[in-house]
C-alpha cells in the first residue's frame, strides 16, 4: 500500500534494503536491528538457491519496465539497487560475497551498509569491485564512546578509525568509482563531538546524521538543542540530516526472512509481509506501507517528469 500523492519523480536508482541477518558483534544500546524471532538457520543469506529466488523475485517486481508494480505510478528509475545490511553483513561475509555475485549476474547495482569491523586488506579486496556504494556506521572516533555506545565487541575492541581509512584507500584505488557514504547515530554519548577531521579524511559521498530513535531506548535521548548543535558544528560537511520522523515507511526494507516490513506507528514495532518466495513480490508487497513523498525525500529527484 502507497501513501501520499505527489508527481512522479525521476530517480537514478531505487533502493531496496535487504537486511540480510539480524546478527552483530556489536551492541549499540540504540540498534533497532531486530525482528521478531532471532533464529539464523530461517536467514535466507544462508541458502543460496532461495536467496536467488528472492532476488529473482525483486528484480522482476521492481523493474524499470513493471508497469504493475505501483511505485510505477509515482517514481520513474533508471537502475535498482539492492542494498546489504544486517545486523552487521559482513559476519557472513562469504555468504554475502557469493549472494552479491548473483545479484549483480541479475542485473542489479549493489551496495552495502556496515560496520566495518571485520573489513580487511583481503575482504575489501573482493568486496570493491562488486560495490556501485559502500556505507560504513561510525559514531564517534574515541574509543571509549564507542565502548559506552555498545560499538564494540564481546573482547572490547572497536573500530580503529585509521584501519577503515586505510581500508576505504584500498577499496578506492581498485574501484575508483567506489561511493562512500558514512552513517552517524547522534545520541546522548556522542552530541558533543567534532567529527570534522575524520569525515574530512574520509572524504564520503554523503555523511548521513541520524538522530536516535526514542522508540528503542529512552536513555541515550537527546533534545532539539544538541541535535542542532551537532549539525551546526559539521555544517560545512557533505551532510544529509534524518531526524527520527523522517525515517518511518520511508525505505523499502525487507527482514533476514525474505519478507517486506515497514515501521509501524499502531504498535511502535514492525508490519512483515508474508515471504515473498511464497506468495511474490507484487502481492508481499502489497501487505506493507511506503510513504513515496518519504521515501523521495531521502533519495534525490533527477527531474520532475509531470
Ligand atoms: S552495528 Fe548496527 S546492527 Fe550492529 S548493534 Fe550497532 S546499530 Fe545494531
Amino acid at each position: 500500500m502507497l501513501t501520499n500523492s505527489s508527481p512522479i519523480s525521476v530517480q537514478d536508482e531505487l533502493v531496496i534494503n535487504w537486511h540480510i541477518t539480524e546478527a552483530c558483534n556489536f551492541a549499540c544500546r540504540y540498534c533497532y536491528a531486530k525482528w521478531e524471532k532471532p533464529d539464523a538457520s530461517r536467514e535466507l543469506i544462508h541458502d543460496l538457491p532461495r536467496s536467488t529466488q528472492l532476488m529473482g523475485e525483486l528484480r522482476t517486481f521492481f523493474a524499470t519496465a513493471n508497469l504493475t508494480n505501483p511505485l510505477s505510478q509515482k517514481i520513474q528509475w533508471r537502475s535498482t539497487r539492492l542494498n546489504f545490511a544486517g545486523g552487521e553483513p559482513l559476519l557472513y561475509d562469504q555468504q554475502a560475497l557469493r549472494t552479491i555475485k548473483v545479484a549483480r549476474e541479475l542485473g542489479f547495482s549493489v551496495s552495502m551498509i556496515t560496520n566495518a569491523s571485520r573489513l580487511n586488506t583481503d575482504l575489501i579486496r573482493e568486496l570493491a569491485p562488486q560495490l556501485s556504494l559502500l556505507g560504513v556506521s561510525v559514531d564517534s572516533t574515541n574509543a571509549t564512546r564507542n565502548r559506552k555506545i555498545g560499538r564494540c565487541d564481546k573482547q572490547g575492541q572497536v573500530l580503529s578509525v585509521n584501519t577503515l581509512a586505510k581500508n576505504i584507500r584500498t577499496g578506492r584505488e581498485i574501484n575508483p568509482d567506489l561511493r562512500l557514504k558514512i552513517n552517524t547515530v547522534v545520541n546522548a554519548l556522542n552530541f558533543d563531538e567534532d567529527m570534522t577531521d575524520l569525515i574530512r579524511e574520509l572524504d564520503p559521498e554523503k555523511w548521513k546524521v541520524l538522530r536516535m530513535l526514542p522508540t528503542v531506548t529512552n536513555d541515550l535521548n537527546i533534545s532539539d538543542a544538541q541535535f542542532s548543535a551537532f549539525i551546526d558544528r559539521h555544517a560545512s560537511l557533505p551532510l544529509s540530516i534524518e531526524d527520527n520522523v523522517d525515517m518511518t515507511k520511508s525505505y523499502i526494507m525487507i527482514d533476514p526472512q525474505g519478507r517486506f516490513f515497514q515501521n509501524d506507528a499502531d504498535t511502535r514495532g514492525y508490519r512483515y509481509s508474508h515471504p515473498i518466495i511464497d506468495v511474490g513480490a507484487e502481492q508481499a508487497f502489497s501487505q506493507v506501507s511506503l510513504s513515496t513523498d518519504r521515501y523521495l525525500a531521502r533519495y534525490r529527484s533527477i527531474a520532475v517528469a509531470k
